[in-house]
């Protein structure tokens, strides 16, 4: 019996085992969290794997803040000021009602950050200008580099926070020769992994290996 449990009803399990202090439920139903709010790239990449997170509603993913403070599962907050950074200003603006300030002041600040580790990690393989040694055509793969790197400067006010989101060889290979597009595709998945670790940073979260420790 390994179905989903209802994202309401995981919420009201984790808070009445965390009350009470029921382990096994506790457990179980942070388990069952984290395959929304993933704590690992790895989890990440398999739970979203185009990164788009149409899943959770917005009520979710606010009361989800609270319910991690509450119960102490600092763990997955990374992850939810992460998609809380998707939402556009407009709707989190008009939410100022249900997010209290201090909880709006850190998704913000994330959001700046995450702004820019888009744009210098995320996308470092098209900033950098480096052909591979073994490169089929510098000039092609330099000229193509610049006309990518345009079309995400001005494509970043509309996807300017998904800094996560993965390119994978067969992309690279419709902008850079094979050489090129290998390399560029290990860098790019380097600085991916970096900004995974750094992720609760980003929010005043110090590290994942702390966010654990602390909720044990
Ligand atoms: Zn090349």
């Amino acid at each position: 019996v390994d179905e989903p449990i209802p994202f309401d009803a995981v919420i009201a399990i984790l808070r009445l085992s965390n009350k009470y202090d029921i382990h096994p439920f506790r457990q179980k139903s942070i388990q069952e969290l984290k395959k929304v709010f993933p704590c690992t790239l790895h989890d990440y990449d398999s739970i979203y794997p185009n990164d788009t997170y149409t899943t959770l509603s917005w009520s979710h993913i606010v009361k989800s803040i609270y319910l991690a403070r509450a119960c102490n599962t600092l763990e997955l907050l990374p992850f939810i000021f992460y998609i809380l950074g998707q939402v556009s200003m407009n709707v989190l603006f008009r939410s100022h009602a249900i997010l209290p300030r201090t909880e709006m002041e850190i998704c913000l600040l994330g959001r700046e950050k995450l702004q820019e580790m888009r744009e210098t990690v995320a996308f470092s393989y098209l900033i950098d200008p480096k052909s591979s040694q073994h490169c089929l055509n510098p000039t092609i793969c330099e000229q193509q580099r610049l006309l990518s790197l345009n079309a995400l400067i001005s494509e970043r006010f509309h996807a300017g926070t998904r800094a996560l989101m993965k390119a994978d060889l067969e992309t690279l290979e419709m902008i850079f020769c094979r050489p090129c597009a290998e390399e560029k595709l290990s860098i790019h998945l380097a600085a991916r992994e970096k900004l995974w670790n750094d992720l609760p940073s980003y929010f005043g979260l110090g590290t994942w290996e702390e966010l654990r420790s602390a909720q044990k």
